[in-house]
């Protein structure tokens, strides 16, 4: 796509937040990025405007069908006053697999990363710099075309935008206590888990509400067919360490690619620790405990980077991992994943960008 970028300037810039109290998804910054699509003009109309609220048709095909996707990266403040971006082009690619499963018309890649940099630059004043800060990155895409009639939409919106977020940790990072949900399921095989829909986060809410409403922070969720294998925890990846190895479930179809998943698994490689991909079940991870096999557990995904789990609660029994301490592993990814953003470690894989 070799179409310029339209900037239409705001009158008066926002007043930005105060660091401490960022925390995530509540402030906004100055301007966004819009793109339309019709099925006649393809995708058109790329402009960086004030970031405002949108008017849409009551008829709009998203609010009847939820044809509706998104993404979520983040740009850092590295300690030379870079900007850094995390492998962005996996976070391209995968938006363009969730455009495929719900019939969205694929967007050019190269050219949605470009507007996106260019959006960030605009807006580079609104990243913070404070310790585990950084500024969330959202492109999403919904049908705007206003037709009741079920079929994919000729129309759609294509937007970025950015928010600035706190550190997700205060000083160390957290053990969490995760319930193992056998009512309700994520995703199904043959589904659309495997993308970032938002259907799939709304039928997340009511697990979620009731692991809350009973004492735990996040659900681990099990695979539709058996209630069995374990998928992913909250929205998150999930890994095991047993007995000197790292296990995390096979990509099957219900589970979401993560990109914090791959690079997970890419540095254990590196760091030439026994890493497997597999179908695993909640059985085994249970019976790895009572052996005093179960060394560690941790959640891997965009917002924490990695989140240690210190209880895992399953069909009337708690298991406690790691004295609900920090695991070593955990502790030592977490440092080097973040350590490549912030440019402060050096970048074996050319992640940044
Ligand atoms: N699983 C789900 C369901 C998610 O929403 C996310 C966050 N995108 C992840 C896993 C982790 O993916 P990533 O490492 O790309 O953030």
């Amino acid at each position: 796509m070799k179409q310029e970028i339209t900037f239409i300037q705001r009158k008066e810039l926002k007043e930005k937040p105060e660091m401490a109290s960022l925390g995530f998804g509540k402030y906004y910054s100055d301007y966004m990025f819009v793109m339309d699509y019709h099925v006649e003009n393809g995708w058109y109309d790329p402009r960086i405007i004030p970031y405002a609220p949108l008017t849409l048709d009551p008829a709009a095909m998203v609010f009847h069908y939820g044809q509706a996707i998104f993404e979520g990266l983040k740009a850092y403040k590295a300690a030379d006053g870079t900007i850094q971006l995390f492998r962005p082009e996996k976070n391209m690619k995968r938006l363009n697999d969730s455009c495929d499963r719900l019939c969205i018309p694929q967007i050019d890649e190269t050219f949605l990363l470009r507007a996106i940099k260019q959006l960030i630059f605009t807006e580079k004043d609104w990243i913070p710099d404070g310790e585990g800060t950084s500024l969330y990155i959202r492109p999403f895409i919904f049908s705007t075309e206003p037709y009741l009639g079920v079929r994919p939409a000729n129309q759609y919106k294509l937007l970025v935008i950015l928010s600035p977020s706190g550190a997700y940790y205060g000083d160390q990072l957290s053990p969490v206590k995760i319930y193992v949900e056998e009512q309700y399921v994520r995703a199904v095989i043959g589904g659309v888990g495997h993308v970032k829909t938002s259907g799939n986060y709304a039928a997340s809410m009511k697990a979620q509400e009731k692991a809350e409403a009973n004492g735990f922070a996040q659900i681990l969720w099990l695979d539709a067919k058996e209630n069995k294998y374990v998928e992913e925890v909250g929205s998150m990846n999930i890994f095991f360490k047993i007995n000197g190895e790292v296990v995390t479930p096979k990509l099957n179809g219900s589970i979401l690619p993560g990109v914090t998943r791959d690079s997970v698994i890419e540095l254990l490689k590196y760091w030439n620790i026994p890493v497997h991909e597999a179908k695993i079940s909640i059985e085994e991870i249970f019976a790895a405990h009572e052996r005093g096999e179960l060394e560690e557990v941790f959640g891997a995904g965009t917002a924490a980077v990695i989140s240690p789990v210190g209880e895992l609660h399953w069909n009337e029994r708690s298991i406690t991992i790691n004295d609900n301490k920090i695991g070593q592993l955990s502790q030592r990814i977490y440092e080097e994943i973040t350590g490549i953003q912030l440019g402060k470690k050096g970048d074996p894989f050319n992640w940044t960008v």
